[in-house]
């Protein structure tokens, strides 16, 4: 459960964030910390196909577990670990915990789970991040084909010729791209046509608002058919409630997650669902 206080320390954070002063400075010495005291943890939520009613994959997303605060959601911190540069080597932090996590479910006999691991632009920036990549596959002896990394939609876009090579070689070492919070917008297909991905994931702000009338459900089935055309796994993310699970179903979009299946659990609260048959639907 996220904390109340979550939000102060985020609204002081907003505060602050402008200037180099003593606070910035303190909560930046506080992220560092939180990293060599080992205060993060990994929170899983599953994707599941809905027509098969098996769990496909998994998503790790980050949270700090400060004693007075509670679990910190990561919109409170990533900004700020961004601007410090701190998301550099949280990220490789993140990276590596999912890797190995995905490694024991695989030792313990589930079946093959993918982890997707959300990727901060500053890393994506990193020319060097492959390396990081195959290096942490080496060490934990993870088959690349079970790590997806989850890119922003946006920080494709912006320069798409450094994006077009960083994903060939990232996809090359055998590890999965998903483009995270896609958007409806023709634009973002145009741009997207020549990038090497494999996952679309859509945005959960649209599955919020999706309601049962014809133009929603053509903008879905668009998506859907357009990812059918590229040859990708479409993902809706951020789903509630069964009318948006039934409006997604009936436009052929059969892989989600969200709230109504699960919600980011810690390791080992989410090895309980992995047995887990979604078949009810
Ligand atoms: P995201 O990658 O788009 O992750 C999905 C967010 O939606 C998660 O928020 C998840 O808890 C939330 N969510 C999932 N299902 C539902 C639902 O049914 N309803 C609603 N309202 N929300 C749902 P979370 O965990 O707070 O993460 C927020 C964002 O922080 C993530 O968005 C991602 O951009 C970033 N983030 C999380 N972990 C990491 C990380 O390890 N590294 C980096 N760089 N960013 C991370
Ligand atoms: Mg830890
Ligand atoms: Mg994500
Ligand atoms: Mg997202």
């Amino acid at each position: 459960k996220i904390s109340e206080s979550e939000n102060c320390f985020y609204q002081f954070y907003n505060s602050t964030m402008n200037s180099q002063n003593s606070v910035t400075l303190k909560l930046e010495s506080f992220l560092h910390d939180a990293l060599e005291k080992d205060e993060f943890i990994l929170y899983y939520q599953p994707q599941i196909n809905v027509k098969s009613g098996t769990i496909q994959g998994v998503e790790a997303l980050l949270r700090w577990q400060h004693p007075e605060l509670g679990l910190v959601s990561p919109t409170s911190f990533i900004n700020l670990a961004e601007q410090t540069g701190l998301i550099v080597p949280i990220g490789q932090w993140v990276l590596k915990t999912a890797c190995q996590q995905n490694k024991i479910w695989h030792s313990q006999g589930f079946p093959p789970l993918r982890v997707s691991v959300n990727l901060s632009p500053l890393q994506f920036k990193q020319p060097d991040f492959p390396l990081v990549v195959s290096r942490i596959l080496e060490e934990t002896q993870l088959k690349p084909n079970l790590l997806e990394l989850e890119v922003s939609a946006s920080t494709v876009m912006k320069d798409l010729e450094y994006s077009y090579h960083m994903l060939s070689q990232l996809q090359s070492l055998g590890v999965y791209i998903s483009i995270d919070d896609f958007t409806t917008s023709y634009a973002s297909w145009e741009r997207l046509k020549h990038i090497p991905f494999d996952t679309l994931k859509i945005n959960r702000d649209f599955v919020r608002q999706l309601k049962n009338d014809p133009q929603d459900l053509a903008i879905i089935s668009a998506m859907v058919s357009l990812g059918r055309g590229f040859n990708l796994r479409v993902v809706a993310e951020g789903v509630e409630t069964l009318q948006q699970i039934e409006l997604l179903r009936s436009q052929n979009c059969e892989q989600m997650q969200g709230f109504w299946f699960s919600r980011p659990l810690a390791a080992e609260e989410a090895t309980k669902l992995l047995p887990f048959d979604y078949n009810v639907l």
